[in-house]
């Protein structure tokens, strides 16, 4: 099974059609129909690993200031609850633990609404632990590959630009350094450079790019799981409001 990062954005692109979400849906269509899905969001930031294990995880509307209808949106996805346990067989019950408190945050739902519009593809969530460093989340991910072999798909949901302090509301037309730091990590990721992408810091535009590590993580993950010599493909690519990457990509 392939694994998949996307930059997902506003949360409006729920309920948008766009070149993004086309691209999102065109993916589902494309890829082998999985077992579940163990996603990995910018949006589940904690002291400690979770793994969602309840058999349905309930559709959380963690944002404010938007319309009532994004507030509506409901995303039925059962759980996975014997997922969750091999997750815990693989990382170990000192890494991670069962959590019943979660659910499906818009990280997760705003993408599969269009990947998987019918919901019948359960969804397990993994949960970012934001007191550990890059390195240590791609040894993390590193522990997840089996998964991809016993077709689950893994998908990191962010965003490799990510500066809300710097959005220029009605413009798609992206700063310099937007541009220059998600080009850093395309090819960082094309290349497998493993340093380079933990290390993003060390960039001169990493600050800006990333002022908290949430959004640019879940790229992590999915760059880890890239096997030698495998394929990287762009999902999709572009720049929304001045200071957010929309880079998509598929490993596999
Ligand atoms: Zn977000």
């Amino acid at each position: 099974m392939p694994a998949v990062f996307l930059g997902h954005g506003n949360p409006m692109n729920a309920l948008e059609h766009n070149v993004y979400t086309d691209a999102w849906h065109e993916l589902g269509q494309a890829l082998p129909h999985p077992r579940a899905v163990l996603a990995i969001s910018a949006h589940w930031y904690t002291r400690g690993v979770g793994v969602t294990a309840m058999a349905q995880p309930r559709t959380i509307h963690d944002f404010s200031g938007f319309p009532p209808e994004l507030f509506a949106v409901e995303y039925p996805a059962p759980g996975d609850p014997e997922l969750a346990r091999e997750v815990v067989g693989l990382l170990g019950t000192e890494m991670v633990a069962l959590d019943d408190a979660w659910g499906l945050d818009h990280g997760t739902w705003s993408l599969l609404a269009h990947v998987y519009p019918n919901a019948e593809v359960p969804v397990v969530q993994l949960s970012i632990d934001g007191t550990r460093d890059a390195e240590w989340h791609w040894d993390l991910a590193s522990l997840l590959a089996p998964l991809r072999d016993d077709g689950v798909l893994v998908l990191g949901s962010g965003n490799i630009v990510h500066n809300l302090g710097r959005i220029t509301w009605g413009s798609n037309t992206p700063l310099d350094w937007t541009v220059r730091f998600d080009e850093y990590v395309r090819e960082a990721i094309d290349a497998g450079n493993r340093h380079a992408l933990t290390h993003y810091l060390d960039h001169p535009d990493g600050a800006l790019a990333c002022p908290s590590p949430d959004h640019y993580l879940p790229a992590i993950y999915v760059a880890a799981l890239r096997r030698p010599d495998e394929p990287v493909a762009t999902v999709a690519s572009g720049y929304d409001l001045g200071s957010l990457s929309m880079r998509s990509f598929r490993v596999g």
